[in-house]
């Protein structure tokens, strides 16, 4: 078997490791960076099963930065770069019910989203009902809403700059500007089984390396050889664990499993018309709408005539260590069970509408539903993004290959800088993000 050596090795041809490896070779240009990925093409993963729905709409400042600037980045690509995204502004729509909305994390949201100058605006249940016609706001004598714990709609909050776009289209765009400047053919069917951990400087002692010396991590054993670096790179998402672990190193994330649900509407005018709602955006669509009850939300998907159908639900939905096979299995009676009476409950052209595909994949959740970005004896970290890496993918990519620089700040799209070390786990500097889907 082969071994090689480079300057930086990325596991992980995801979103954020396609990122990440460009905007290192882009700023490293001498360097020999490989980018391995056990799957036979770039994001096919996690990256693959996402709604791609990008917002800039949290509550934390942290996540707002590492939004704003990727989805401006994003803008950038398609419009001045000529990349098509399929990057559309249909905004984000969410619906609240009086008590939400006057909940203090949802005020404090709106309170912190003024003042780092992202875009909202606030829609009372009465203009709702009259740019959604098929929308039910109130369940008055409804028995079965009332079991179903369904909260009814009092207000809307709506970000304009927020959207849709295809996360193929962008892993392409990341990993195509990656090779033109690469001098190392990315590998594809490699998968890492382990880290290698070395002592330095090595004295060639059986089993070393022994506590009192130093070590760090100089490569990876993979099915197709052994290859060392002075930089690995772990982009591996819900996988991290499965390398990280044994080396005693903690990665503080776990996967979760999530669904999509594919609705088509052309043999349902109710449900082209409802698609075709008017009003809150250029395209004149229904925005990516999340509902104030039981999680469910869904993604207009033009292209296709119809919707993508998500639910966030939080107990009852076991955490998972690692992400498994079983994770990508789509379970139907989930949607015919638990989603879809909440969706058709709230939005009648709905009614009867069943899916005609459907896929899971898992989010990999940090504690603070922010993501990490720090460097452990010779590994970069890079995960953690909490079911929003998508969204967030640019800047921590440009934050990835400020901390190989070793800067102190990383510049994102647009001139902001932020500390390379405030994704960190040791020094971490961040608030803690309450707006997760
Ligand atoms: C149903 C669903 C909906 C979502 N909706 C959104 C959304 O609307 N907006 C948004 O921003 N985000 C969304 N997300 C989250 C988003 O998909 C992730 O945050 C993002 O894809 C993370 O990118 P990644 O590169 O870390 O992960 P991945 O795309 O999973 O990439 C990790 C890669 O590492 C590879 N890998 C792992 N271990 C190894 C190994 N040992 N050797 C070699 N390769 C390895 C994997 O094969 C994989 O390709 C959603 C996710 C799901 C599942």
């Amino acid at each position: 078997m082969s071994e090689e050596t480079f300057d930086v090795i990325i596991v992980g041809a995801g979103v954020l490791g396609v990122a990440t490896a460009y905007y290192m070779q882009k700023n490293n240009p001498n360097k020999k960076i490989l980018l391995l990925e056990r799957n036979l093409a770039a994001g096919q993963a996690n990256t693959a099963m996402s709604a791609a729905a990008v917002r800039n709409m949290f509550a934390s400042s942290t996540n707002q930065v590492l939004t704003d600037t990727s989805i401006k980045y994003f803008e950038h690509v398609q419009n001045e770069l000529g990349h098509e995204l399929l990057f559309e502004k249909t905004g984000y729509l969410w619906l609240l019910s009086k008590s939400q909305f006057e909940h203090e994390s949802v005020q404090v949201w709106m309170q912190r989203m003024e003042k780092s100058g992202i875009s909202y605006k606030v829609y009372n249940k009465e203009e709702l009902k009259e740019m959604i016609p098929s929308l039910d706001v109130d369940f008055h004598d409804d028995e079965e809403a009332a079991l179903m714990n369904l909260n009814e709609i009092s207000y809307g909050l709506f970000g304009k700059d927020c959207g849709v776009l295809d996360p193929t289209r962008l892993v392409e765009y990341y990993f195509d500007a990656f090779k033109v400047i690469s001098h190392v053919k990315p590998k594809f069917g490699c998968n890492v089984e382990k880290l290698l951990l070395e002592a330095d400087p090595k004295l060639d002692l059986p089993n070393e390396p022994y506590v009192w010396q130093k070590k760090h991590i100089t490569g990876v054993i993979t099915n197709k050889g052994t290859f060392r670096a002075g930089t690995v790179v772990l982009a591996t998402g819900a996988w991290a664990n499965e390398l990280l672990d044994p080396l005693g190193i903690d990665s503080k994330t776990k996967a979760k499993k999530r669904q999509m649900f594919v609705i088509h509407g052309e043999d349902n005018p109710k449900l082209i018309e409802f698609l075709n709602t008017k009003g809150f955006n250029e395209m004149g669509c229904i925005p990516f709408t999340i509902l104030p009850s039981a999680g469910v939300y869904f993604r207009p998907q033009l292209q296709e005539k119809g919707f993508w159908i998500g639910c966030g639900d939080k107990i009852g939905r076991k955490y998972e260590y690692i992400q498994t096979d079983e994770t990508m299995i789509p379970e139907s009676s989930y949607y015919e069970n638990s989603m879809y009476p909440v969706l058709s409950k709230y939005v009648s052209a709905f009614e009867g509408a069943r899916p005609v595909n459907s896929w899971a994949g898992g989010y990999c959740y940090s504690p603070d539903s922010i993501p990490f970005v720090y460097e452990e004896s010779g590994v970069i970290v890079v995960n953690g993004a909490s079911g929003s890496g998508i969204m967030k993918a640019d800047a921590l990519g440009r934050i990835a290959d400020a901390l190989y620089r070793r800067e102190k700040e990383a510049e994102l799209f647009g001139g902001k800088k932020v500390s390379t070390t405030m994704l960190s786990i040791k020094d971490r500097d961040v608030e803690i993000e309450s707006v997760v889907i």
